[in-house]
């Protein structure tokens, strides 16, 4: 989805918005009107765009000059709030999309934050720390005077992590010293002030909005008060997975990508004593694992975390003790499982190969996974999609705990933040669950950018914003 694609999606939902009459009943035809106009306008539109390059020596003694990104686009709900991306295909209309996003992500959350990105057009896997360091240090040097704890607050996101942060942290405080400099970055680490957890949150989170699903709300739902037709034919969906579970049988799971998000979900499924999952597949960048009786997902992800890939020889195989077929990395998706969770990268599912995917829910733990062509098909056949901006916000949600933490200067324990985080994913699940199938609106990450568009238009409205 470009920036383009995003912007006419708002303008669609506004539009649609102002067909109900309970939004600013009190303001009448043509005023209300202009003031929908407004914030279309105000919502499609971004507040500062910031470019810059960076100048890198590289261990070789070469130069290179690389472009860099920090993009607000909206903060009527909080401060700006999004990650750092590190890639070689970052541009700027990626930025500018991605920071839409997150300013609906967090209102869709009641999340006290706008949104915006940074990006950085480097493979960072081809550069030495020492080189990542610089880099680090002076993208904050660049974009120090649009950045602070009580102004925009960076996280890592694709290609960075707590030590990207911990580096832009220690800069910062050389350059504004009295700051509160924890408060201005989030996703650091534990020693310095990160949030326990952080590294497991999205992966956690992306798991919870799943099992809140299937398991807290199909159970306690009746099929008669879900709106006919399409709706129904998803629950149904869900029911069945559900039936089969407690008439004994295992529900089937295969999960892409097998980072941060993938591995950790992979084993909360494997893990969970509320359902009986048997996770069949895995895959990373460079293999699929495959076995009909259920991986061993802790062996696995042990090796992960030692050798950073899955194993991909049968040597490496029986070095981690597990038993699995070893085949393409790009087989995961058609296999005929129950569940997908898409924890890697984008347009996995797409407008191509749709029909040759069996799986009936499908979760969104990266950004973008499934494709809008994808998205409608597997809709209008009854499959159920957990979306991205609602999957994979368990990473924002303990950026906020964390960054309360360091306002208050006290540690929260694991429990606290990961409850913490729990409480509101099944906050914005029931909200959007229950709107959904309930009240019949059109698509379930239709549902995620109407509740979040509404509250920043009330927001805008009640700022004055709109005149
Ligand atoms: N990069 C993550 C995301 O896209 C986290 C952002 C944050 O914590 O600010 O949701």
């Amino acid at each position: 989805m470009t920036v383009t694609d995003t912007q006419a999606m708002i303008q669609r939902i506004m539009d649609q918005l102002y067909e109900d009459e309970t939004i600013l009943p009190q303001e009448s035809g043509d005023t209300r009107k202009r003031l929908f106009e407004s914030g279309k306008e105000i919502l499609t539109t971004t507040d500062k765009v910031i470019k810059s390059y960076i100048r890198v020596t590289r261990d070789d003694r070469s130069i290179e000059r690389v472009p860099a990104y920090r993009i607000q686009h909206n903060n009527i709900a909080g401060f700006y709030k999004g990650g750092i991306r590190y890639n070689e295909v970052v541009n700027e209309q990626e930025v500018e999309n991605l920071a839409v996003l997150m300013t609906l992500k967090n209102a869709l959350h009641d999340l006290p934050y706008g949104g915006a990105k940074g990006g950085v057009v480097i493979s960072p896997d081809r550069y030495s720390d020492r080189e990542l360091y610089m880099i680090a240090k002076k993208y904050v040097q660049r974009f120090v005077p649009d950045i602070g704890p009580t102004h925009d607050i960076p996280a890592p996101d694709m290609g960075t992590n707590d030590q990207t942060m911990d580096w832009m942290v220690g800069e910062y405080k050389t350059i504004k010293p009295g700051e509160n400099y924890l408060g201005a970055f989030t996703g650091k680490s534990v020693e310095n002030g990160g949030a326990k957890g952080r590294r497991e949150s999205t992966g956690k989170g992306t798991y919870r909005s799943y099992l809140w699903l299937l398991d807290t709300w199909t159970r306690r739902t009746n099929r008669t008060s879900v709106k006919e037709g399409v709706h129904q034919k998803q629950y149904d969906t869900l029911k069945s997975l559900l039936d089969k579970n407690d008439s004994g049988s295992a529900i089937t799971v295969a999960v892409q990508g097998f980072g941060n998000v993938g591995s950790v979900a992979a084993e909360m499924a494997d893990q969970c004593d509320r359902l009986n999952h048997r996770v069949v597949a895995v895959s990373d960048q460079y293999v699929t694992l495959f076995h009909e009786d259920g991986l061993d997902v802790q062996a696995l992800a042990r090796y992960q975390i030692k050798r950073r890939h899955l194993p991909v020889t049968e040597a490496e195989l029986q070095e981690a003790d597990i038993k699995a077929t070893i085949r393409d990395r790009n087989d995961l998706v058609y296999l005929d499982v129950d569940v997908l969770i898409l924890a890697a990268i984008e347009d996995v599912v797409n407008e191509n190969n749709v029909d040759q995917v069996p799986a009936k829910v499908f979760v969104e733990g990266a950004n973008a996974p499934i494709d809008s062509v994808a998205d409608t098909i597997l809709h209008d056949e009854g499959r159920v999609v957990i979306p991205d901006v609602l999957a994979n916000a368990g990473g924002v949600m303990v950026s906020y705990v964390e960054w309360k933490q360091d306002r208050v200067t006290e540690l929260f324990t694991e429990e606290e933040v990961i409850r913490e985080m729990y409480n509101k994913m099944e906050a914005s699940c029931e909200k959007v669950f229950e709107s959904y199938f309930k009240e019949g609106l059109s698509g379930i990450r239709n549902t995620c950018y109407v509740h979040a568009l509404k509250r920043l238009f009330l927001l805008h409205y009640r700022h004055g914003k709109l005149y």
